[in-house]
């Protein structure tokens, strides 16, 4: 492709609306440009770099049997309402409605579409299984739409769901799955771990999600230093089996503590260790005021907690609410003397606590020598802190550590949550109509090229490895207007050409430090630089990803390349 015919608005200043590399080189490199928040347009480079990604993706799913389809971005609320997630999707579902006054969609994920498709078509168990993939776009109304490409509103998804007679096939295709995406992922070059991770809103149980690990990363992993243990801070077990000391347990007692709201100050103004303080939230689970409990050196993790529970909706409860139920301000929130219909879930770890102290539901006030049981009474323990780095490997193998990651994939075993409420059903070998067992299985394919324009990139611009790489090599002339640099540059663009090659080929009239910069912007594998040398039929070539550079005559030049791209 010349150049001059091409779109490429590469940008001299670093934008200041970027925060992350990726995004600030996407930007200036000319890939993307921003449309709205979170809405892309991809310009020509990144097109063909998604168009790399997506055939790694296509190959890696045809070698499992999972065949391509494309559904409609646009659905019916319909689909949606049957499901029951028209309600429980909330704000990040896109809606419209049509001339008719219809409500509709904007596809935010395609279970419902898929799952009536197959409804309608497969009546028996011969048919079975199924699995079926697009590549498309979808819609989400994100609370923080940020980083560029990473977390999008409108952006590219490959998404796959396979239907079942029975849970062992679902485990057989849930393998396919994982080894699928491990391939597709080692095959970008991307450096990723695949961890346990929490089934959210889709419901279900076993998934796993793919993180590429970045600095960047929005989400925690947490590992173990000597296994392959590895799950998203969201989902890690806590297994320490607490127990309290055998310290002689002194009378409670409450204390004046002016102005003394969190763990930090309270362990300093009593001179106690965060260890031995009681953390207490109120939260409104599904509705109900529940007072829960943590150690002062815990965070309490709600994910966790809503799983603990069986729970739909778990938020902090609202002042406002906890003044009417304590008549205190958060700050002062203790499990002692609680109104006799307040329930108490507290952390495993607070079996622990001897002689703690604890708020005392009055500003201004808190109890010491606070006994759990004796002082209080609690309606379960259970694991609901997060995990931190040094906890025991819930493996039981080492310890754990922390590392930031990029969710790229997630898989999911659905189970019948959808088919059921959606009625979709097969005749079984008996002749019986069982609801399809379901797997759904996606890939952020635009957040695979922010995630990969993260990793390929030095100072001046991309480094692209050659199975991404928009082109595989720049054609650079220094001068036009030189007879024998633009006859030897003509001919060699045809002769790459030729030879498969797809070759981006600089014949604008710029000066020549505008051109190397360019390139090294776009950061294509191979640079060809036609120079002073052309008449000899001596081109300059420079590989990207070392800086080095050799001088070839132009009859071996090809040569050389096969070379290069058979090999690095
Ligand atoms: P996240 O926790 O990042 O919001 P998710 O759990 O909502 O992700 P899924 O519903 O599992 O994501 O979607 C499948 C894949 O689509 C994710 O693994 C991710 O790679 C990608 N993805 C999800 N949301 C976005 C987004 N807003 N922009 C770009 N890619 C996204
Ligand atoms: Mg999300």
């Amino acid at each position: 492709m010349k150049q001059s015919l091409t779109f490429i608005p590469t940008l001299r200043e670093v934008p200041a609306d970027a925060d992350v590399k990726s995004h600030k080189a996407l930007l200036r490199a000319g890939f993307i440009r921003q449309n709205a928040s979170g809405v892309y347009s991809y310009l020509p480079l990144a097109r063909k770099v998604l168009s790399k990604i997506e055939q790694v993706v296509r190959e890696e799913m045809e070698a499992i049997n999972s065949v391509e389809l494309l559904m409609p971005a646009l659905q019916s609320a319909e689909l949606w309402q049957q499901s029951g997630r028209w309600e429980a999707y909330g704000p990040e579902l896109m809606r419209l409605k049509d001339r008719h006054d219809r409500d509709f969609a904007l596809g935010a994920t395609h279970e419902e579409v898929i799952t009536t498709l197959v409804r309608d078509e497969i009546k028996s168990y011969k048919k079975l299984p199924l699995s079926l993939y697009q590549i498309q776009s979808k819609f989400r109304d994100e609370k923080r739409p940020r980083f560029g490409l990473l977390r999008g509103r409108e952006f590219i998804m490959k998404d796959a769901y396979s239907f079942h007679a029975t849970r062992e096939s679902l485990d057989e295709t849930y393998d396919d799955m994982y080894k699928a995406y491990s391939n597709i992922f080692s095959r970008l070059g991307l450096n990723f771990r695949a961890v346990i991770a929490d089934a959210g809103s889709i419901g279900g149980k076993g998934t796993h999600e793919f993180m590429v690990l970045s600095e960047i990363g929005e989400d925690t992993i947490a590992y173990s230093d000597s296994s392959d243990y590895a799950a998203n801070i969201e989902m890690a077990e806590v297994v320490v089996d607490y127990k309290a000391s055998d310290v002689a347990l002194k009378e409670l007692e409450k204390v004046e503590t002016p102005n003394v709201k969190t763990i930090e100050e309270v362990s300093n103004f009593l001179s106690v260790d965060a260890a031995n303080c009681i953390k207490s939230l109120v939260f409104n689970i599904d509705g109900e005021l529940i007072v829960v409990l943590a150690r002062g050196d815990h965070e309490i993790n709600d994910i966790k907690l809503k799983n603990a529970l069986g729970a739909t909706s778990v938020e902090l409860a609202e002042e406002n609410a906890i003044k009417e139920l304590l008549g205190c301000l958060p700050g002062s929130i203790g499990p002692v003397k609680l109104p006799i219909n307040v329930k108490v879930i507290a952390d495993n770890a607070i079996k622990s606590i001897r002689n703690g102290v604890a708020g005392a539901n009055e500003d201004g006030f808190h109890f010491v020598n606070v006994n759990p049981e004796r002082d209080f009474a609690i309606n379960a323990y259970e694991d609901i802190r997060f995990i931190q780095e040094g906890d025991p490997s819930p493996d039981g193998k080492g310890i754990i550590k922390f590392a930031e990651g990029i969710e790229v994939g997630h898989i999911f075993k659905l189970g019948t949550t959808y088919s059921t409420k959606m009625n979709a059903t097969f005749l079984d070998e008996q002749g019986k109509a069982q609801p399809f067992i379901m797997g759904c299985y996606g890939i952020g394919v635009s957040r695979l090229l922010a995630a990969v324009a993260e990793q390929f990139q030095d100072e001046d611009g991309f480094v692209w490895p050659k199975q991404l790489a928009p082109y595989d090599v720049h054609l650079v002339p220094v001068n036009l207007k030189d007879e024998a640099q633009a006859q030897l540059s003509g001919e060699l663009y045809s002769i790459l050409k030729s030879y498969r090659y797809d070759v981006l080929f600089d014949d604008r009239a710029e000066r020549p430090g505008v051109k190397f910069a360019d390139a090294d912007l776009i950061g294509l594998p191979v640079r060809v630089t036609v120079g002073k040398k052309a008449s000899e039929g001596i081109v300059e070539v420079k590989l990207r990803s070392t800086g080095e550079t050799f001088e070839w005559a132009k009859e071996e030049l090809v040569d050389r390349l096969n070379e290069f791209f058979r090999t690095n």
